[in-house]
């Protein structure tokens, strides 16, 4: 059973992160990043409605992001335990998830931060921009989000570090040298 938060600024290397760590613990990765954009690409309603606020570098509406995230934590294969990335964002947004893994009779096993230097993930940011040219991946929108994350992210790291929870793991250097860190650092809890 592997029930964990992944924290960390845009551009510390969640995605790629979560998607091997998930891989190496046997459990989904979740990325509320990747469902948005996801469903603004299907064009679904809950597309349009994102849209407006990740084209901006705003979050989406707590309302709608906790619904979401509650109903992708009830599919079968999150049962036996999930990897959250980009969630939770906020501190209702722990209050929610706290209350989705109650009423799921669980608990979080641990939150990772994943950190990073501001000007690193900056410029790791424009340089996707012109690969995967993501609407959110100019530097005025970048920099909204860093901002964001600073005012609204970054305080959750001390409420999961008052339950003894939080474990914080470099992101700089090579991704695998990366992921052999957060496993190593996940041992006690995975
Ligand atoms: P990054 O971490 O690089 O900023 P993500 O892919 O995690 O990017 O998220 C992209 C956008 O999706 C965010 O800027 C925000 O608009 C929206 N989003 C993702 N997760 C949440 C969340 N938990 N609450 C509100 N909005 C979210």
């Amino acid at each position: 059973m592997t029930r964990i938060v992944l924290l960390g600024p845009p551009g510390a290397g969640k995605g790629t992160q979560a998607a091997r760590l998930a891989d190496a613990l046997g459990v989904p990765a979740v990325s509320t990043g990747d469902i948005f954009r996801a469903n603004i690409a299907g064009g679904t309603e809950l597309g349009r409605t994102a849209q407006g606020y990740t084209s901006r570098g705003e979050l989406v509406p707590d309302e709608v992001t906790n619904a979401m995230v509650a109903s992708r934590l009830a599919e079968a294969d999150a049962a036996a335990g999930f990897l959250l990335d980009g969630y939770p964002r906020n501190v209702a947004q722990v209050s929610e998830l706290d209350a989705i893994l109650a009423r799921h009779g669980v608990r979080l096993d641990a939150a990772v931060e994943l950190t990073a230097d501001t000007e690193v993930v900056v410029g790791r940011l424009l340089h996707r921009a012109t690969v995967e040219g993501r609407e959110d991946d100019t530097e005025p929108v970048i920099r909204h989000r860093l901002e964001v994350y600073r005012e609204q992210t970054a305080p959750i790291a001390a409420l999961y570090a008052e339950r003894g929870l939080l474990v914080r793991v470099d992101g700089i250097g090579e991704v695998a040298d990366v992921t052999e860190r957060l496993l190593t650092a996940l041992r006690p809890a995975a």
